[in-house]
């Protein structure tokens, strides 16, 4: 069987043969099942947060586990809202008890090194409620060498990048939902999967600085876009997953790897 940073197309042997002999990390990517407009289907953080772990893998050793499909609530403010058509989402307990039990799932393999790499803006802080309870309870149960890192990718976009990439302005990472940094990612990754005819060229969306329960739908753009996508372009999306790969390889290099991580 050929060798694959991707664990689902691996057999239970070549498994385990490769955790030992690489850098013992495995990652974890989440997305979410998400409207991303007229011009992306519903699974871009499943595929991009898989892409992304895959480019970080082959960087620093690791394997990758399959990913959580589905996420948390998309919020109006960040994914256009979970009112919206074929937006697909999990109850924060349930995103707690996956994050939990995979946890617990790759420290019974012998993992002791983890990290999830986020897609989805809104499932973080769920992923890190279901880390804590699972290293309580490895604790509990002797295990004390367990260490878990949670990254979202578009934090490891620096400054300088944002600014090259965005010169008109950059309009924020919570309304990026559908927009430049996506939908080049996707334009270079899967171009086969967007249509850039349908790309809504519209102003970035004017959202309240609170959420209101029920949502209020016409707060949300008609496209389900929080900002524009038009100068999107797979050049951009080539040097987006490098430098984010590069940066994430970094951050996994010293938690993980360095000898003396401070
Ligand atoms: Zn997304």
């Amino acid at each position: 069987m050929p060798t694959s940073v991707y664990m689902e197309d691996l057999d239970a042997f070549t498994y385990q043969r490769q955790l030992a002999e690489g850098s013992g990390i495995v990652l974890i990517p989440a997305g979410s099942i998400e409207q991303h407009g007229p011009h992306m289907p519903l699974n871009v953080d499943v595929l991009l947060s898989r892409a992304m772990a895959g480019s970080l893998a082959e960087a620093v050793g690791a394997l990758v586990a399959a990913p959580i499909v589905y996420g948390y609530k998309s919020q109006q403010r960040s994914g256009g809202g979970n009112h919206l058509h074929g937006t697909t989402s999990l109850n924060a307990e349930t995103v707690i008890s996956i994050s939990k039990t995979l946890t617990l799932e790759l420290a019974r393999h012998g993992v002791r090194k983890v990290a999830f790499v986020n897609g989805h803006y809104e499932n973080y802080q769920f992923l890190f409620e279901g880390v804590d309870l699972a290293l309580r309870e490895l604790r509990l149960g002797g295990v004390e060498d367990m260490k878990v890192m949670l990254l979202s990718y578009w934090d490891f976009v620096d400054g300088a990048t944002i600014a090259e990439l965005y010169p008109d302005g950059f309009p924020g990472w919570d309304v990026e939902h559908g927009g430049v940094l996506e939908t080049s990612l996707m334009l270079h990754l899967h171009p086969e999967k967007v249509d850039v005819g349908r790309i809504a060229d519209l102003p970035p969306a004017q959202l309240p600085n609170y959420d209101v329960l029920p949502v209020r739908p016409e707060l949300t753009p008609g496209s389900g876009c929080l900002s524009s996508a038009a100068q999107a372009t797979a050049d951009k999306g080539e040097i987006l997953l490098k430098r984010a790969t590069a940066a994430m390889a970094a951050a996994l290099d010293h938690e993980f790897l360095a000898t003396d991580p401070r």
